[in-house]
């Protein structure tokens, strides 16, 4: 848990989580670590932009339904886990640490969690950590189709 700080919010507290489909469900008891948003080739090819994950030791965690999950191995030291049916990219765990960490929008209710901070953002440095002056696009959405 060195990458970020636990969240002081969290411990003892149990967050549900589930695949896009359905067919693989957990939870997982805090304390969470916050969340950093990975820009790694590996992170990039495999959420389909920036991973944004938190992270609990593995014993926290309570798989419910796993009949889909499968396990990837994405580099020597690391494996993937990903539902096979809809394709959710949820987890992610070294093989030399007692860490398991999880995609946050798998959980139903992330809100309470916050970002630490960037990984190899700087080897994108045009891409980078979204700004906190990000403009917000929601009222936009409306006219998404509009050709203008
Ligand atoms: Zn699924
Ligand atoms: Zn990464």
């Amino acid at each position: 848990m060195a990458i970020c700080k636990k969240m002081q919010s969290t411990p003892g507290q149990i967050f549900h989580g589930r695949c896009h489909c359905g067919a693989v469900t957990f939870s997982v008891t805090g304390p969470l670590r916050q969340i950093p948003a990975c820009h790694c080739d590996d992170c990039r090819r495999l959420a389909g932009a920036f991973r944004a994950a938190t992270a609990a030791t593995r014993d926290s965690y309570r798989l419910a339904s796993d009949a889909s999950l499968t396990w990837y191995r994405s580099s020597a030291q690391v494996q993937r886990g990903f539902c096979n049916q809809c394709g959710s990219n949820l987890f992610y765990q070294r093989d030399d640490e007692d860490i398991m960490s999880v995609n946050t929008g798998m959980l139903d209710n992330p809100d309470d969690l916050s970002v630490g901070g960037g990984l190899f953002a700087q080897s994108h440095p045009k891409r980078g950590l979204l700004p906190a002056t990000t403009p917000d696009l929601d009222d936009a959405l409306s006219g998404r189709f509009d050709a203008s």
